[in-house]
Order: C-alpha cells, then structure tokens, then sequence
C-alpha cells in the first residue's frame, strides 16, 4: 500500500488546509435553488478503506446534496437487477462530450443516450430500476443507508423532499428528454413517474464519510457491507464508465489530472474509487465552468499526487 509516512489521518488535514476555498470563486447551480444554500468555505474529505478504516478531514460529517453520484448507485442496483443485456441494449457506454442535459445527441443516436451518466442515459436507468422496484429512489436511499451504516449516531443518508419538490418544479429540460426517449420507444415507465424518481434521487443527502463507504463496494470488487453488490467484473466496467464518463465534459481533464474514475454532482461532491484500496469522497461546494467541484478536483489531485493513488 502506498499508506507509508505521514499518516493518511495528516495528510488529509494538510489537504483541507490547502484546498478549503478562500474566496468565492467559482459557480453555484442554477436551477436547483436549495443547493445554493452551503457557504463557499465548505469543504470535506473522507477515505473509506477496503481494510474497513474510514479516515475524513474538514466539514466530512456535513450532509450534502449528491445529485449525479447518485447515477453511480442506481446503475449498480439496475444492474444487480438486471436481465443479463437488457440495460446495456438501451443505453451506450461513450462519453458524450457534450452537456450533461443535452438533447441533439439523443436524436442522432435514435434515443440510445450515449452513457447512463447523463442525464437522458440516467433516466433510461432510472426506468429500468422503476420497473422493479416503483419505488426506485426510496430503493436506492436504502441501499446507500445499509452500505453507510450507522455511525457516531448520525440520521445517515435522507432525501431532502424540500429541494426535491423545487427541482421537480424546474424540470422542463429533463422532462423533455423523459418524452423524447419515450417517443423513441426507450422509456417503458410514464416519464413524470421516472422524472421523479429521479430528481428524489438526485436530492439524496449524505455526508462524504457517508459516500466514501457507500462507494467501497466499488474498490472491493463488487462486495458491499453487507454481502455482494455485483459480480466482480460488473464493479469493474462502472469503474469504467466513471473513468470514461463521471466528470460531465472533463472526463479527459479529470484522468489526466486526478487519474482516477469517479463521478461528480452539481451538489458539489465527487466519489472516487482507487480499485483494491479505497473509496474517497470530497465536498466543496463551488463549481468550476464544467459543474465539477473546483476545489474539490484540486484536491484530488493534490492526494494522488501525494499517496501515487492511480489506477495508471
Ligand atoms: N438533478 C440534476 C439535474 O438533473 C443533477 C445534475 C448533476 O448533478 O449533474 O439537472
């Protein structure tokens, strides 16, 4: 293990002195109003190990908004509860390269969104998972709640129904792309019931320690807290698709500079998975011109560069 002096414990702490935002650069997201809510200064950090420590500095104990790290569970729990091929013939495994809420593409590819990590593949998962479990985002909730664990007597992972109940107020634009993939053929669910799945989804409340564990089962193979998520190889094509895909339009930049798959959200907050070693979330709020975590990204790739954690 690349786990040799200083400490991880003070390595960490090093990292949020460094990276803790000092001013207010950098973008809120539109549209969503409850997330303009955390001050600028916010910034967390968390390691879960696959030997079962979890190490955290700064504000990692502060619940926040995961949005899209969200698409990384539900496409492992569609998966899981996958007839073997079904998802895969109805979303692609390309990175898109264009907007994560962007339409054009799903006209030129016949509504087969590009990956499951925009937001039109997103949606198509979503439905697959709605028609097993109606319920799909109070399914995922309780999967992220028994990976998480209970800890230090904390609530662990909710929905926040406030921030839900605005987003859904706003979502023209992914109502949209819930029509068009159904004009298509590829949304078998009605397109409110898989939007709103979604955006409850999407307005899940965790903590980075929380994420950080609820990710592990990724690290390890496939092998959740409480048993076996997916089969090993399953666990290894989403690491693929984080790699390829988790960072919106930085994919490129994000490899090239961090190394690592993972996926990020407009909430603020990246899930990064160093395979057979750990699982790392970090949370600032501001964003950078792609919607990825500024000071978040800088921090992860100050850590890789600090412990040689890559995946290359
Ligand atoms: N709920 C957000 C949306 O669909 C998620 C955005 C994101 O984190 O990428 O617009």
């Amino acid at each position: 293990t690349a786990l040799d002096s200083p400490p991880l414990g003070l390595i960490l702490a090093d990292i949020v002195r460094s990276h803790r935002p000092r001013s207010e650069a950098g973008s809120i997201p539109a549209g969503i109003p409850h997330l303009a809510s955390p001050p600028f200064d916010r910034f967390g950090i968390a390691v879960a190990t696959t030997s079962g420590d979890v190490f955290s500095a700064g504000d990692a104990d502060l619940p926040f908004s995961i949005q899209s790290i969200s698409k990384v569970f539900t496409l492992a729990m569609a998966l899981g509860a996958d007839d073997p091929g079904t998802l895969w013939s109805r979303v692609l495994r390309e990175p898109s390269g264009t907007s994560f809420n962007s339409l054009v593409q799903l006209e030129v590819e016949h509504g087969i969104p590009r990956n499951p990590f925009i937001n039109s593949g997103a949606l198509v998962v979503t439905d697959h998972l709605t028609e097993r479990f109606p319920d799909a985002a109070g399914h995922v909730l309780q999967f992220l709640r028994d990976q998480a664990g209970p800890h230090g007597g904390r609530q662990g992972p909710f929905i926040d129904e406030a921030a839900a109940k605005s987003e859904l107020a706003n979502s023209s634009r992914n109502l949209a792309l819930a029509h068009f993939l159904k004009d298509f053929g590829n949304l078998h669910r009605p397109a409110e019931a898989v939007v709103e799945n979604y955006v409850r989804q999407c307005s899940i409340m965790m903590s980075c320690v929380e994420v950080a564990k609820a990710g592990l089962f990724l690290a390890r193979g496939g092998r959740g807290t409480n048993g076996t998520v997916l089969s090993r190889s399953e666990a290894k094509r989403i690491g693929s698709i984080m790699l390829t895909c988790g960072m919106y339009d930085a994919a490129g930049e994000f490899a090239y500079r961090v190394g690592l798959p993972g996926k990020s959200g407009v909430g603020g907050g990246i899930l990064v998975v160093v395979p057979g070693e750990c699982s790392i979330c970090v949370w600032s709020p501001r964003l950078d011109s792609k919607g990825n975590s500024l000071a978040g990204t800088a921090a992860l790739a100050d850590l890789s560069d600090r412990t040689g954690w890559s995946v290359f």
